[in-house]
């Protein structure tokens, strides 16, 4: 019997449910960027956070990787499954443990979906409030993994904001608690190390979030402006001045005909630009900023502007940019979508450069994004039917990747690094940056089981030193003591 074997029988006796069937493992072969595909070894479905620890201590004890799976709808590769590994599906673990407005707070299993939360607080007069384009269906373990942000970030800060806590299976089967239900604990910030961690150091298996009261008021406008150079310096000035909007989001010509061919949603003709521009807050500071955004969009250029009278237009306006990643499959059979960030008052320059570098390579690219946050999410448009076009598609891709960080920006803003950005690691970070990177997961995980071969381009066994310091580097032991 090989090791899997051996492990899916001891996890079968424990009680588990655990999937070994060749065509029932395909199913997990890919999460939302689909050119990866490796069918996992083995994939196992726990019920309870004590059966989820239960398998990863007995892939610590066996020596078999695992790799974590929330909804799988990650865009970066990071829940892709090893071929000689355990694919530790969260989906089962779905409970809303507690809701507790008075403190502001909810405990959460890590397969809860996001938009669960703020179903399950809206009527105590709360809501959760990093809300990804897939909130329908993403889980709240892996928005802890990949630091997950979303068109209200811009305000209300990243899920790294909104976690005070987490029941963490350390990677050789450990359970800790991370954080707690107040804010600020002493000590290292361990639980602001775990989120964004896409996996490295083990399985969030309960998460405690922050809720956040409703806004009195909620008003919302649409903008169509002949350029994104325009929309771009309303939303410097916008921001400039003071007012902080819950949102801020552009979408460009090409992004809006592929949301208007998907679903209908009206947006301003012959717009080369729109903003989609969102206040919320006490209704007489709304009502006073408001007029101040209206005035900006016109000075900057704006030919329309329209204000949702009633949630139905205003669902109406956010349909078409939630909607934008899936719309452009109307408009191109094949796509790449990238997350890049810069700062904000760089959008005017990049994305004309986005332009140069969508002519020369003959590739379109759409770009819809968050405009207030300077996350860029430019969609490179090819037809992998047509020879070249792929190759010209990932050059673009890369070029953008390059422009952010040539901007002082980064190469990925919400969607982690995953397997598929590990060589663009090194563009932004020296060797030792790196290296010091590889102690903190060493610390957490000396065996090298959690995840890995994703994020870092090189990774070194713990304890290894690397050839170019002369002694220990001064963490060096790190994996023999854990
Ligand atoms: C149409 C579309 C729109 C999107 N819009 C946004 C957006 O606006 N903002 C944004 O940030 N992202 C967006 N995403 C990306 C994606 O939805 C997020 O990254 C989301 O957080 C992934 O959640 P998931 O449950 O699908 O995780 P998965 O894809 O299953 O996993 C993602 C990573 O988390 C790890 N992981 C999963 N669960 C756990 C756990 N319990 N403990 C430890 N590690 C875990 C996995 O190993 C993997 O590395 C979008 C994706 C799509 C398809």
């Amino acid at each position: 019997m090989n090791g899997i074997d051996a492990l899916a029988a001891r996890l079968r006796t424990e009680g588990l449910a655990v999937l070994t069937d060749r065509q029932e493992l395909r199913t997990y072969e890919c999460d939302g960027l689909t050119h990866y595909r490796v069918v996992p070894a083995l994939v196992a479905l726990p019920q309870t956070q004590e059966q989820c620890a239960a398998v990863v201590r007995a892939c610590a004890q066996a020596g078999i990787p695992f790799v974590a799976r929330g909804a799988g709808t990650g865009l970066s590769g990071g829940a892709l499954p090893r071929a000689d590994g355990v694919l530790v599906v969260t989906s089962q673990l779905r409970r809303i443990v507690e809701l507790a407005p008075e403190d502001e707070r909810a405990v959460v299993e890590p397969g809860v979906v996001n938009l669960q939360v703020t179903r399950a607080a809206t009527p105590y007069g709360y809501y959760y409030a990093p809300d990804p384009s897939s909130q329908q269906v993403c889980s709240i373990g892996g928005n802890v993994a990949e630091n997950s942000g979303g068109a209200h970030c811009l305000k209300y800060g990243f899920t790294t904001n909104h976690v005070t806590g987490l029941r963490v299976v350390t990677p050789d089967g450990d359970v800790v608690s991370l954080g707690g239900r107040a804010p600020d604990p002493p000590g290292y910030d361990l639980l602001g190390t775990f989120v964004g961690s896409e996996g490295t150091l083990g399985i969030a298996t309960e998460v405690t979030v922050r809720l956040v009261r409703l806004p009195e008021t909620v008003r919302t406008l649409l903008a169509g402006f002949g350029t994104t150079d325009q929309a771009g310096a309303a939303t410097s000035a916008i921001i400039g001045a003071g007012v902080v909007p819950a949102a801020i989001e552009m979408m460009d010509a090409l992004a809006i005909e592929a949301a208007e061919a998907a679903v209908h949603c009206g947006y301003p003709p012959g717009a080369g630009a729109v903003l989609i521009v969102e206040l919320d807050g006490p209704a007489a500071d709304v009502e006073a900023q408001f007029v101040d955004v209206e005035r900006f969009c016109r000075e900057h250029g704006a030919f329309e502007i329209r204000i949702a009278a009633d949630d139905t237009e205003r669902a109406l306006f956010w349909k078409g940019r939630k909607s934008a990643f899936a719309a452009v499959g109307r408009i191109s059979p094949d796509y790449l979508v990238q997350d890049g960030v810069i700062p904000r008052t760089a959008l005017p320059e990049v994305l004309r450069r986005i332009g140069e570098l969508s002519r020369e390579h003959g590739v379109r690219v759409a770009n819809v994004f968050h405009a207030g946050d300077g996350n860029l999410h430019p969609l490179v448009l090819f037809d992998e039917a047509v020879p070249g076009q792929a190759e010209r598609a990932e050059e673009v891709s890369a070029a953008i990747l390059a422009l952010c960080i040539e901007y002082g920006g980064s190469i990925t803003g919400e969607h982690g690094v995953g397997v598929d950005k590990v060589a663009y690691l090194p563009k932004m970070f020296t060797d030792d940056d790196l290296q010091t990177m590889q102690m903190v997961r060493c610390a957490f995980d000396p065996a090298g089981i959690a995840n890995p071969g994703k994020v870092f381009p090189t990774p070194r066994l713990c304890g290894e030193i690397p050839g170019r310091h002369r002694g220990a580097p001064p963490l060096a032991h790190v994996g023999e003591v854990f």
